[in-house]
């Protein structure tokens, strides 16, 4: 029999398998040939290399991907072919569990209850079904095992126990429709290799770069080996080590396992070249300071065309190409997956239709539900539509419709709207026509975005047809395409390349006009679903330029010098994800392989790219990043740093290292005459104001001087302010009836009254039913407590919703403050201040300690908030009551035992430093600045985009 051909780790593979191919040109042609490999890539390198060798026109070898050479020798004996779109076989799939009516199916209805449900798990169980055909398992053994397995969910035991049947219905509905998939054609392959070796047109064939082998491309290879019609060149160090055991995670055990198995020689094809690789290790602690270091990379001597970056977790692609287009401006070819789902585009129609997903009917009309619409709209692609002549700019118009839509929520509580009466609000808009000029060209405006509604709104409200809901959604992906920056985003153009097919794809699939969609929405999330599952292929020509690739895309290629991102447990090697079908246990009872395996193709691909170059550059996140997981680096890296350290090598990973430029004078913002006269005589001091000041001066000065306006988070706001608004409202109307009367209520009716009101409340108007529900949460358990209190207590309404007005004195110079006081309680002749709190409590009162604070900082840790002593000062000089006989509270609604409440006690000391913040904020010698001490507190501020520190 044959030798295997090896080519060492040191050794560039397609240079001595170029070599070896041009060996064997003596006794035949060079297009009599073919060359399989792994992967698609690896042809490209071979023939460029070729080109170079013979230096003379040829006709080249074939070369295929071992995928196109199972379909190439099917092919020879049977018609049928794989369908484009794998969204049939999916499909075929729903239909042959679907369309059984076997009782036994019972207990996985779940999942196929309908395509748009079905598609992601019908993905993984079309990968199941292939793995086990490709691998031979033990089909037998799937059914009985799955009868007892406890161990796997009840949908995907029920799936296994039924394995057979549901493939033979697979296969009569793939036979039907002349077609087929991956995992026939490899079973039938291998099962018929004898039949096909006969008819295969090439007089050799050249496996070249295979490591671990299923069992199916074990079959043919070894028998076409055997039968002298294939000869193997594979990668490898190693060769003699037959005899030793070899852990099942070594780069080497697949071979040395062959290798026994087969009972083949090895033969040393090209020699080891000389030296070791210079090996860099570099430390970040997250994706943009591995770019950054990925920077100062290619800051060193070099051309960095040479560079292959290796990205086996595709997140950095993107910021990535940002440095190497912004900063070098380089050629680059990327060849891995992307997946759609981190794309702008995947946001854009996930907005779209939520819309569809949460609108509502009302008298004949959709409702659209005021969040998701202004995601929408606000949505970059959206926003800087290019669609309105003139100096405006479509921006305008979402900032004014914006505005409108939370000043009615506001006012209304309104959450709901038809998209007609979101243009009617820009129509009655007086400001509008203003800016526009006249009405006639805000109506041209207004028509803008009636089409806009048309197309991306509209169109979806009734769509049941797959062939339909696809062809909408291309229309809208054209519409942004020739009318907003889409095109400008990195890479966007193979984005909707993809896109564009994947729609066309559904538009001409075996269901492009089937009728089992019953709603819109379960028609749109399977479209939602469908392209969220969809891997963005890229696959440049690697001519010149940086190669930018994913770790298995790197397969068989040599590269001089090599950057690998994220080498980090979890990434290299890989995490045993958790297999709902085919889990790790039952993969080894049915004879597939397990994930320990896995661990040694990932070794395998690693330290043969390390070993292949010379100058290598290994980067990994190290340490816990807010809220994420520890990052820890692979254990390949450490096994390289020990063997390094076993021979007295000290080495240092290098940190990314920020430079930080600050302007002094950029971040101090002084006060001209103007503001310091506005902010003593103009301005009334609410406690808020106080508070921001207390906490960031340079907040109060947007807030408050500048009056620059706030960025609103749509979604939590409006929900969140409609639950304040409701609820203030609704208990300000309902203890009106106890004022200056002792409170008397009964449970029953405040529930009723309640139920009425949110009735009357969101009957026009729509409201999520969740805000409802959280409205009416939080209000029992509000009850449940008021009626406890009053058990205890007399106690007596002294005043609701009350606006009080003061003036304090600081220097002679006086200050308006004022407070928005929810209500006055008298208990026992005490006075008691209550302010409602329907979010979190920021500053709860017993942290508080309150000593004579000389500076703002001091005044900040201490003393935190000024609000409730404001209160007390407020309502004491407003009523004459003495400090005394006054207490404060903030009332959490969430909990209403939390305690947050306090006396006078230390009254001097909390006025002394509202005056000492008074005389800060007005002195012109005190310029404001940021304070970013506290993290939490910038996290949350609207105004971090245009703060100098954040
Ligand atoms: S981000 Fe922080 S430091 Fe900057 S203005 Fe806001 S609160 Fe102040």
């Amino acid at each position: 029999m044959n030798k295997i051909q090896v080519v060492p780790f040191k050794s560039n593979f397609i240079d001595s398998l170029t070599d070896y191919v041009l060996s064997l040109r003596e006794e035949r042609d060079l297009f009599k040939i073919c060359i399989v490999f792994p992967g698609k890539r690896p042809s490209i390198f071979l023939m460029k290399s070729l080109n170079e060798k013979l230096e003379l026109p040829f006709i080249p070898p074939q070369g295929f991907s071992i995928d196109e050479f199972m379909e190439f020798l099917f092919g020879l004996k049977r018609s049928e072919q794989i369908p484009e779109c794998e969204i049939d076989l999916i499909y075929l799939l729903y239909k042959a569990i679907r369309t059984n009516k076997d009782e036994a199916y019972k207990g996985f209805e779940k999942i196929t209850e309908s395509i748009d449900i079905f598609v992601e798990w019908g993905i993984k169980i079309l990968k199941a079904m292939e793995e086990i055909e490709i691998e031979w398992g033990h089909e037998t053994s799937i059914e009985k095992l799955a009868l007892y397995d406890d161990n796997i969910i009840e949908w995907a035991r029920n799936f296994l126990r039924k394995f057979r049947t549901i493939k033979e219905k697979f296969h009569t509905l793939l036979r039907k429709n002349n077609l087929t998939y991956r995992g026939e054609i490899y079973r039938y392959v291998s099962e018929h290799i004898d039949e096909i070796e006969p008819l295969i047109p090439f007089e050799k064939i050249i496996f070249s770069g295979f490591y671990a082998l299923n069992t199916s491309e074990e079959k043919i290879m070894k028998y076409l080996f055997k039968n002298n019609k294939a000869d193997i060149v594979i990668q490898t160090d190693e060769i003699d080590e037959v005899f030793k055991e070899i852990p099942k995670t070594s780069p080497y055990y697949f071979h040395q396992k062959w290798k026994r198995k087969w009972g083949v020689e090895f033969e040393k094809l090209s020699q080891d070249r000389k030296g070791e690789p210079t090996i860099k290790f570099y430390q970040s602690f997250d994706t943009h300071s591995e770019v950054l270091n990925v920077e100062s990379i290619f800051n060193n001597p070099g051309n960095i065309d040479d560079f292959a970056i290796i990205l086996p977790e595709p997140s950095p692609l993107i910021p990535l190409l940002n440095l190497i287009v912004s900063a070098y401006n380089n050629d680059f070819n990327i060849t891995m997956g992307y997946p759609f789902r981190r794309t702008s585009l995947s946001n854009i129609i996930k907005y779209i239709f939520s819309l569809q997903f949460t609108k509502d009917k009302k008298n004949g009309e959709y409702q659209y539900y005021a969040p998701d619409y202004l995601n929408f709209i606000r949505h970059p692609y959206i926003k800087t539509l290019n669609i309105i002549n003139g100096d405006y700019e479509f921006s305008d118009l979402v900032n004014t419709l914006e505005n409108l839509i939370i000043q009615k929520n506001r006012e209304e509580l309104k959450t709901f709207f038809s998209l007609f009466e979101f243009e009617e609000l820009l129509r009655k808009n007086s400001g509008l026509i203003r800016i526009f000029g006249n009405k006639k060209n805000l109506q041209e405006i207004i028509d803008r975005l009636k089409k806009l509604h048309e197309l991306f709104i509209r169109k979806f409200e009734d769509v049941i047809i797959p062939y339909k809901g696809a062809k909408i959604l291309k229309e809208c992906l054209e519409f942004l395409y020739k009318n907003s920056q889409v095109e400008k985003y990195p890479l966007s153009n193979q984005f909707l390349w993809t896109l564009f097919r994947r729609l066309e794809e559904i538009q001409f699939s075996l269901f492009s006009i089937s009728e089992d969609f019953n709603s819109p929405v379960q028609l749109l999330k399977f479209l939602q679903n469908y392209l969220n599952n969809t891997t963005i292929p890229f696959s440049g020509e690697p001519l010149k330029g940086i190669q930018i690739m994913g770790l298995l895309e790197s397969r068989n290629l040599n590269f001089d010098r090599v950057i690998i991102l994220d080498v980090n447990e979890g990434i290299i090697p890989g995490v045993e994800k958790y297999d709902p079908l085919l889990p790790q246990h039952f993969r080894n009872d049915i004879g597939i392989p397990g994930y320990t395996e896995k661990e040694s193709i990932y070794a395998h691909n690693f330290y043969r790219l390390i070993q292949g170059a010379k100058d290598v550059h290994l980067l990994y996140k190290q340490g816990k990043l807010e809220s994420t997981d520890e990052n820890i680096r692979s254990r390949f890296v450490e096994r390289i740093l020990w063997d390094k350290e076993k021979k007295g090598e000290k080495i240092k990973p290098l940190k990314s290292v920020f430079k930080v430029e600050t302007v002094k004078d950029y971040r101090e913002f002084p006060k001209n005459e103007k503001i310091i006269t506005y902010l003593k005589e103009k301005l009334e001091y609410h406690s808020t104001a106080i508070d921001t000041y207390i906490q960031c001066p340079l907040k109060f000065y947007y807030r408050y001087a500048l009056h620059l306006k706030e960025w609103e988070e749509i979604e939590e706001d409006i929900e969140r302010s409609t639950i304040g608004i409701f609820v203030h409202e609704f208990l300000k109307d309902y203890y009106s009836q106890f004022l200056n009367c002792k409170i008397e209520i009964n449970k029953k009716n405040f529930m009723e009254t309640l139920t009425k009101t949110l009735k009357d409340k969101f009957k026009e108007n729509g409201g999520s039913i969740i805000t409802r529900e959280i409205i009416k949460k939080t209000l029992e358990r509000f009850i449940r407590y008021e009626i406890e209190r009053i058990k205890e207590n007399d106690i007596y309404i002294r005043g609701l919703e009350e606006k009080i007005t003061t003036v304090i004195e600081v220097d002679e110079q006086k200050f308006k403050i004022k407070g928005w006081i929810d209500k006055v309680e008298e208990i026992e002749g005490k006075y008691y201040i209550i302010d409602y709190k329907t979010g979190l409590i920021k500053k709860p009162i017993d942290e508080q300690s309150p000593e004579f604070a000389e500076s703002r900082e001091l005044i900040r840790d201490r003393m935190k908030s000024l609000q409730l002593p404001i209160y007390i000062y407020l309502y004491s000089k407003g009523t004459g009551i003495d400090t005394n006989s006054i207490r404060a509270q903030f009332f959490n609604l969430r909990n209403p035992f939390e305690k947050n409440i306090i006396d006078n006690t230390n009254m001097e000391i909390f006025i002394n430093g509202l005056r000492y913040i008074l005389k800060e904020i007005t002195n012109p010698n005190k310029p404001f600045t940021p304070d970013n001490s506290d993290d939490n507190y910038c996290k949350y501020c609207p105004f971090d985009l245009i703060c100098p520190v954040c």
